[in-house]
């Protein structure tokens, strides 16, 4: 099997990155749309630079339905955009990206939270109307330039920046265990040696810096913890969950997904504490879980299904499992026999270790 990996073509990040809006896509075009999270201030939206490009702005609403993506198409083709943008969450860098996909434009990818590993990504979470998620979609290519106002991102509630931690976290832990059964990354491939460096350098950084880094999130004021630790949570853990692959930690989200009382958790909160119950899969010693809980209390991550809404395990646990371990599922990328007890069991040792430590 072929050794695979991607990347972003250019990446910027630091306090008034937005600035260098314009100079940085004059690389890529001359007449940019810009598509913006409606939910993203005004101020924000006036920080960046349109030096050298004549720069089109649209707000849109936060969702990324086949509709929206349809919409954006007819919006850039309407103004004669040779490049595309997308500005915010998760759902509107999703949009740009894949109507820049349909479009054969390229695309420049601006993240207003750090709240998961995607912006750096081919890949859009593509909803149907009613909000559930439709498909997975990856699109020809990466974004050619990715801007990180870290000023914008410390702006957001500490607690997406946290998502992103979580995020992060899982990164070395999955890349491992597609590295180790052999596995396919998400590129098709088998992991680099790069890659893998680049997903332990993720979680090294995420571990030792993550509750400095929360600390000047919560204060307003970025600090080189916070900004080494955003690196982690876009760039390092971006690549590395493209190009290591992915494992437990995220079928175990997706099992928590299905339990309507997780809805209201970040999407790198339920990864969190996914990678405890891949730890204990893989049995993991207890006071390895518990190095990584307490790493995820340090943060304000959750350690216990209660955490993420979960009130009644006995009800929840068959529901997370059955989804976790489906056919296909990409639990099977761990370098175990994976059967549904012994994921049960995984969660309730997780679940176990989490209680203990809040307890405390
Ligand atoms: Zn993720």
């Amino acid at each position: 099997m072929l050794r695979t990996a991607v990347f972003p073509g250019r990446y910027l990040q630091g306090p008034r990155a937005l600035s260098f809006f314009g100079e940085e896509t004059a690389r890529l075009g001359r007449r940019p749309v810009i598509f913006i999270d409606r939910n993203v201030p005004v101020n924000v939206i006036e920080m960046i630079g349109r030096d050298l490009v004549e720069t089109v702005v649209r707000q849109v609403e936060p969702t990324c339905t086949l509709a929206a993506i349809d919409a954006a198409v007819d919006v850039a083709r309407e103004v004669g955009a040779d490049v595309v943008a997308g500005m915010g969450g998760g759902k509107v860098i999703d949009l740009g990206r894949a109507a820049a996909d349909n479009l054969s434009l390229s695309y420049v990818a601006i993240p207003t939270v750090a709240a998961s590993d995607a912006p750096c990504s081919s890949l859009a979470v593509i909803y149907d109307e009613n909000g559930k998620v439709l498909n997975d979609r990856f699109v020809r290519s990466n974004p050619r330039l990715v801007i990180v106002d870290s000023n914008v991102i410390a702006g957001a509630p500490p607690r997406f920046f946290a998502s992103g931690i979580g995020d992060a976290l899982a990164t070395y832990y999955e890349a491992l265990a597609c590295h180790r059964s052999g596995a396919t990354n998400m590129c098709g491939g088998r992991a680099t040696e790069m890659a893998m460096a680049i997903a332990k350098l993720c979680r090294d950084i995420v571990v030792s810096k993550g509750a400095d880094a929360m600390a000047e999130c919560r204060s307003g004021r970025p600090g080189s913890a916070f900004e080494s630790v955003l690196e982690a949570n876009i760039l390092l853990s971006g690549i590395g969950f493209e190009s290591g692959g992915v494992a437990a930690a995220h079928a175990i989200h997706h099992g928590l997904a299905e339990c309507y009382e997780t809805h209201h958790a970040l999407h790198g909160e339920k990864v969190a504490f996914g990678v405890l119950v891949e730890l204990a899969l893989n049995n993991a010693t207890d006071s390895e879980i518990f190095e990584i809980a307490k790493f995820n209390i340090s943060v304000g991550l959750p350690v216990t299904l209660g955490e993420l809404g979960i009130s009644d395990i006995a009800t929840a646990l068959p529901i997370i499992v059955k989804r976790a371990t489906r056919a296909g599922e990409i639990i099977f990328n761990e370098p175990i026999e994976i059967t549904p007890e012994r994921v049960a069991d995984a969660i309730r040792r997780a679940e176990q270790i989490g209680q203990t430590l809040r307890a405390q």
